[in-house]
């Protein structure tokens, strides 16, 4: 059989998926970073994307926002601030939250903290794509 990697991702609220996968791309501060079994070790800092893992064939999408990633001896660690599987995510509260955001950002008074509310229509925005088909 070909060889497989742990993949655990978790927030501070819970284990949101602790399983054996085949390959993990995850949102790298500095760009995707993609994670073979064997990987050389590194820790990075993740930034609100969606990550992918593939799983007997098949490809699982899971919204994060933000994190680090550390990979040693074929175990890939996600502590993320939140993060859902695509299968999970709410699309109608993702599209209010994006709304409340946006409202926020145009509103342009001084007492908007513009870079809370930007950071909150990045994370609905995130999750309405990661749950796209
Ligand atoms: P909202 O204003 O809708 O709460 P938010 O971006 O402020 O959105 P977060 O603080 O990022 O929410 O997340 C709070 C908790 O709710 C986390 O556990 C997160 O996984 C979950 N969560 C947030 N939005 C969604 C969603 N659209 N679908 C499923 N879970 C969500």
């Amino acid at each position: 059989m070909a060889k497989t990697q742990r993949l655990d991702i978790v927030t501070p609220e819970k284990v949101v998926f602790s399983e054996e996968v085949d390959y993990v791309v995850a949102p790298g501060s500095e760009g995707e970073l993609g994670f073979l079994p064997e990987h050389t070790p590194l820790v990075s800092a993740l930034k609100t994307g969606v990550l992918r893992l593939t799983q007997d064939g098949k490809t699982i999408k899971v919204a994060i926002s933000g994190g680090f990633v550390e990979v040693k001896n074929s175990r890939v660690v996600v502590l993320a601030d939140t993060a859902e599987r695509a299968d999970q995510i709410d699309v109608a509260r993702a599209e209010e939250a994006k709304r409340r955001a946006e409202q926020r950002l145009a509103q342009k008074s001084e007492n908007i903290d513009i870079a809370r509310a930007e950071a909150a229509l990045k994370r609905a925005i995130n999750r309405i794509s990661a749950a796209q088909k």
